[in-house]
């Protein structure tokens, strides 16, 4: 299902009391992965239950869930554990992302408390099957500087930095607030107004530097990695790391918006 077919088939109320304020954007985000459909209080369970089937049926990132799930039935938790960062508990990996503890299980049924979305399954059953291992090497290196990262760049500034760069110049209180809570420090030895270090997977903390508008000069986000980065995942799936850790603030801060709005 497409976010059109899926808008055709919603209230088309508009009556804003989603987060996304109207129809269209909250059947985008729906299909996207961003929201649940049980966030539209216009909606009955039934209706929910039925549209929440229609979308699993073609929604091609559980047909990637289920791939990658077969995949990493063959690996044995206890030899991976350590190099990816992982707890493991009565045969399950537990991974802190973003400040929230995961449950694996060696069938890759995934488990958490609260919301979980495809893409933070897609990512974590990616990091399992990388296999990384290997200590974090203490050196900052751009996106560019990763294996494959240089092809991927004006992608990664484009859908990564510049988005983020945007919330903080509009919410910058907000922005810092959201970080602190998915578990970001600040850091006082990079040369940026502002530095935070926070880690999007255990092997994978990143350093986020902004600069804000100033003079002449236009305001700068600028995202490094541990140079080790790419061996825990490919440059692809950092990308799409990174994507929804802007995500998540944004939602963040529009759902905090819309609390103080109402
Ligand atoms: S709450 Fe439901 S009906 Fe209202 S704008 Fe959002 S999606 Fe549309």
């Amino acid at each position: 299902m497409n976010p059109i077919e899926l808008y055709k088939k919603l209230p088309k109320k508009n009556c804003g009391k989603c987060p996304q304020k109207a129809c269209m954007p909250f059947a985008l985000s729906v299909i996207k992965g961003d929201a649940e459909l049980s966030e539209c209080p216009c909606l009955t369970e039934k209706e929910i239950e039925a549209l929440k089937g229609a979308i699993k049926k073609s929604d091609w990132r559980e047909e990637l869930i289920a791939k990658l799930r077969d995949e990493i039935k063959g690996i044995d938790f206890a030899d991976i554990a350590e190099g990816i960062g992982a707890d493991l508990k009565d045969g399950a990996l537990i991974i802190k992302c973003m400040g929230r503890e995961f449950v694996i299980s060696p069938e890759g049924e995934i488990t958490t408390r609260g919301h979980m979305t495809p893409w933070i399954k897609i990512l974590l059953l990616h990091y399992i099957r990388t296999e990384g291992k290997g200590p974090l090497s203490g050196k900052w290196v751009s996106y560019a500087e990763l294996k494959a990262g240089m092809i991927k760049a004006s992608s990664f500034q484009r859908d990564c930095e510049e988005p983020l760069r945007e919330l903080f110049d509009k919410n910058f209180e907000g922005t810092i607030t959201v970080l602190n809570r998915l578990g970001a420090e600040r850091r006082e030895d990079f040369p940026a107004k502002q530095a935070w270090h926070l880690f999007l997977l255990p092997k994978i903390p990143v350093i986020i530097l902004y600069w804000p508008k100033e003079e002449e000069f236009e305001s700068k986000v600028k995202i490094i990695f541990d140079s080790t980065s790419d061996r825990f995942l490919d440059a692809e799936s950092i990308i799409f790391l990174v994507e929804g850790l802007v995500k998540n603030i944004e939602i963040t801060l529009s759902r905090v918006a819309g609390a103080n709005f109402s």
